[in-house]
């Protein structure tokens, strides 16, 4: 029996944000992984992803399956330094399929790993069978000329751009509108992201009758990866996600669960859970797990951003990003819609326009404060915004 503070299982985003926090409080921690270093996020999901998508936004790029591979050479590179990081703050490092067969007790193929805390952190996995957006990602499927997407969530928005720009002629397959699962998104900038996808060449249909593709793409959601025999003390709900309370513990005392095994699925989320997690193991439950408070963004024809609850606004202020000098002389065609409380608080944004990761993580921010005086801001810079916003607040919340 090898004794550690923290064993995790999982080296995804939830798992090695868990295993570098606990490692820098001078914890000894053991990390589980069955497959390679750093999870879909990592190998297959948002960082190849962003990669392509910076590609696909350049005048000239390189062949697809050159693209792709030039990419993925960038997340060797990552996930070497990153888990180089981990070893030399003294992580012990497991290769291999994680089980628990006692309360505080993970095996590994011979090795039996105890534990005063343990963090699940298994991830997800595609929910039908097919070829997956990953598989694409990864290089493991290769698109000829025409691709079908069926799904028009945020994994299917990205892909459908990402391939229409490197010159495959793509069919996105969505019910009603784009982007309809996320009540943080208004219509509009949905409709506006269908027009925009559309003019790169995007056809947008219902079904896939007549659609003429050498490849189909599933990008139809994704369920928990997390296979109760394996972990039989931790109790999951209806549709497979682990229970667990707002400081992320189980069922059972002593273990956690992050990433996305625990709703709502995401890498932004899976870090603030780690983030969670680990506090609660550390200095007893004093922060609770707030999604909204985690900005989401989503990458395609244009870029669109939440942060907050549409739910919790009452006031609501809509304005044209080109209002911005610095967004008026780029791209002049965004929009920021913001949301107040009854008491003046920031409690919602959502964005589209070219660029709006800045904004968006200003307003991250401010969540939840009662903005009342105007900030300084560097000049010229997307940010500024903030202050035209806080002008129109002073209007409406008088
Ligand atoms: C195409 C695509 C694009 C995406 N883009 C974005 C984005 O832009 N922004 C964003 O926020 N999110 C994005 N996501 C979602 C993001 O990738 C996931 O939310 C995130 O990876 C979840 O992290 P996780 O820690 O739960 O685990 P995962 O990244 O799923 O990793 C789990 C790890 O646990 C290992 N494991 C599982 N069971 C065991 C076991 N029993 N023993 C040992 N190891 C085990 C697995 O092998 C895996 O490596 C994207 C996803 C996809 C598919």
């Amino acid at each position: 029996m090898e004794h550690f503070d923290v064993v995790i299982v999982g080296s995804g985003p939830g798992g090695y944000m868990s295993a570098k926090l606990l490692l820098e409080r001078g914890k000894s921690v053991a990390l589980v992984e069955k497959s390679v270093f750093g999870g879909v996020c990592l190998n297959a999901g948002c960082i190849p992803k962003e990669g392509l998508y910076k590609l696909a936004l350049e005048k000239s790029k390189p062949r697809w399956k050159v693209a792709v591979q030039m990419v993925q050479g960038k997340v060797i590179e990552i996930r070497d330094t990153s888990l180089k990081a981990l070893l030399s703050k003294g992580l012990t490092y497991v290769e291999g399929d994680g089980e628990l067969i006692d309360e505080r007790v993970i095996k590994v193929g011979n090795r039996r790993l105890t534990a005063s805390h343990i963090i699940l952190a298994c991830g997800s996995k595609q929910r039908e069978p097919g070829i997956s957006p990953e598989d694409v990602l990864r290089g493991w499927a290769i698109p000829k000329n025409n691709v079908c997407i069926v799904g028009g969530g945020a994994a299917g928005c990205e892909l459908a751009f990402i391939l229409s720009s490197f010159g495959f002629k793509v069919y996105l397959v969505r019910e009603d509108t784009v982007l309809k699962g996320y009540r943080n998104i208004p219509e509009e900038f949905a409709l506006k992201l269908e027009d925009a996808l559309e003019r790169c060449g995007v056809k947008l249909v219902e079904n896939t009758k007549n659609v003429d593709a050498d490849l189909v793409i599933r990008a139809t959601g994704r369920i928990p990866n997390f296979c109760q025999e394996r972990f039989p003390f931790v109790a999951v709900d209806e549709r497979g996600f682990v229970r667990t309370d707002s400081f992320l513990e189980t069922d059972t005392k002593g273990i956690f669960a992050v990433g996305d095994i625990v709703p709502p699925m995401g890498a932004g989320y899976a870090f603030e859970k780690a983030r969670v997690a680990v506090r609660s193991i550390l200095y007893d439950k004093e922060r609770v797990f707030d999604p909204r408070k985690v900005p989401v963004i989503i990458s395609s024809a244009y870029q669109i951003g939440f942060v907050g609850d549409v739910k919790d606004a009452k006031i609501f202020v809509t304005k044209p990003l080109g209002t911005n000098p610095k967004a008026y002389v780029t791209e002049n065609d965004g929009i920021i819609s913001v949301g107040f409380d009854d008491s003046g608080r920031l409690v919602y944004c959502c964005l589209i326009g070219r660029e709006v990761g800045e904004i968006l993580n200003l307003c991250a921010t401010l969540l939840g404060k009662n903005l009342e005086e105007h900030l300084s801001f560097a000049h010229p810079s997307y940010g500024e915004i903030i202050n035209e916003i806080l002008s129109i607040k002073q209007e409406v919340c008088r």
